[in-house]
């Protein structure tokens, strides 16, 4: 495929915007390849500013659960931009959005709503901490919880160091109060909570991890986790800024039956607008200013376009629980073909799948947590991903990342993708 007005985009792009982009993972570099511009995108496909035509199992990282475009979001909205884009103040359709988070998502009470996923963790944790009056906070390797100070902090440490931050900018001085235990790895944590006893304000965890290629928490492990914090008298937030109304509509908590002290949310719940939210049970929450004293604020939070459209999108969801089951089939039937060619071409790579979420990882070892992911064969995954984007199907630049499916992926184009796949591996 050519990618000329693409690459013309880029270089245009470099001279103003650091890199070219607007967020890392749009780069292509671990990829070797120069970013995609994006004229347009309609169901499964994005169009390209060269009019190539992709299959997209990026899905803007998880908010078009529906396809791109779908019409129950892009229709009427013109009666919507002209009541106004923003007032900074109170309208009724926060309410309706904050309602179907918590009536959606086991344990949550209240619901405080922020701009991005990023966001959310960060302000989940400062209550956390106002609310418990500790410093020390557990995350685990691997898992992702946006980009601010305290959460950006090295996968590698092992559980009784401190963490490194992962970035310059990030002062030691701040992450010296992030734990990093590994993922799955209950007695990680006990010997954490042991070397700091009564200094843990909460942990933070993906119950799906999402962005070291999919991993799932083993079910025993949460409930392990969910009775150690009740012990210790940690609060437990979930990170469900992917799996949120994604894995089920009760996010992974729903899932596996474990629920948490707080939950993060994003992607989904903004339908494609930048959205977050964070929520907890009442009494932690009532430590949110104005009821109490942390303090957290928004010029845009609860911006009407974003809760219009978040607010249809999950009324859908809510009334189409076969969305998750049609999904659930659709991920696992693109796993089942994956794994007929790994054992065609005897490749010992591991296929991941939870619902519509999938990773197929080039490694020949069980992944557990991020120690088992490190040594991917990354040259394998370079040839897998130039081959399928070269024919027209869109997956993440990383091998760390998911596959998106969305409701408008057709069967047919999951039998295509397959025999793009299968062409992709049998040249490794
Ligand atoms: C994407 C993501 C975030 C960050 O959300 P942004 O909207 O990009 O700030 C946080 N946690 C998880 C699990 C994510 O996947």
């Amino acid at each position: 495929m050519m990618h000329q007005r693409s690459e013309a985009f880029f270089q245009q792009a470099c001279k103003k915007i650091p890199g070219g982009v607007n967020s890392p993972v749009r780069a292509f570099s671990s990829a070797n390849e120069t970013p995609l511009f994006v004229d347009h995108a309609s169901g499964s496909h994005i169009y390209d500013v060269d009019g190539n035509d992709y299959l997209d199992y990026i899905c803007s990282w998880g908010p078009m659960i529906l396809g791109h475009a779908h019409p129950l979001l892009t229709n009427h909205m013109q009666e919507v931009i002209e009541k106004g884009i923003s007032y900074g103040l109170c309208a009724p359709e926060e309410l309706v959005l904050a309602d179907l988070i918590v009536d959606a998502y086991p344990g949550i009470d209240m619901v405080r709503m922020v701009n991005s996923g990023t966001e959310a963790t960060m302000s989940a944790i400062r209550v956390a901490r106002g609310y418990t009056g500790k410093d020390k906070i557990i995350k685990f390797e691997g898992c992702y919880h946006g980009h601010s100070d305290c959460l950006l902090v090295s996968s590698g440490s092992g559980a009784l160091t401190f963490g490194t931050p992962t970035s310059p900018g990030v002062p030691e001085d701040v992450v010296k109060n992030t734990l990093v235990c590994e993922y799955n790895h209950i007695d990680s944590v006990k010997a954490c909570i042991k070397a700091n006893p009564h200094e843990i304000a909460c942990i933070i965890i993906e119950p799906i991890a999402g962005n070291m290629g999919l991993v799932n928490a083993d079910k025993k492990f949460l409930q392990d986790l969910r009775k150690l914090c009740e012990e210790e008298k940690i609060i437990l937030i979930f990170d469900e800024v992917i799996s949120g109304f994604r894995i089920a509509y009760g996010g992974a908590a729903q899932y596996y039956g474990v629920t948490p002290d707080m939950a993060c949310f994003g992607k989904i719940i903004g339908a494609g607008l930048p959205v977050g939210a964070y929520g907890g049970k009442k009494a932690i929450m009532d430590m949110v200013s104005p009821s109490g004293p942390v303090y957290q604020a928004g010029t845009l939070s609860g911006n009407p376009l974003a809760m219009h459209l978040g607010v249809r999108l999950l009324t859908y969801l809510k009334q189409h629980p076969q969305v998750y089951e049609e999904l659930n089939q659709k991920g696992a039937y693109l796993k089942e073909g994956i794994q007929d060619i790994l054992n065609e071409y005897n490749l010992p790579y591991q296929i991941h799948q939870c619902g519509s979420l999938l990773t197929l990882f080039f490694t020949d070892h069980t992944i557990k947590s991020y120690r088992d992911v490190k040594d991917i064969d990354q040259k394998a995954f370079v040839s897998y991903f130039q081959y399928l984007y070269d024919h027209g199907i869109l997956i993440a630049p990383s091998p760390y990342e998911c596959m998106f499916l969305s409701t408008a992926h057709t069967m047919e184009e999951l039998d295509h993708t397959l025999s793009i796949i299968k062409e992709a591996l049998k040249r490794l």
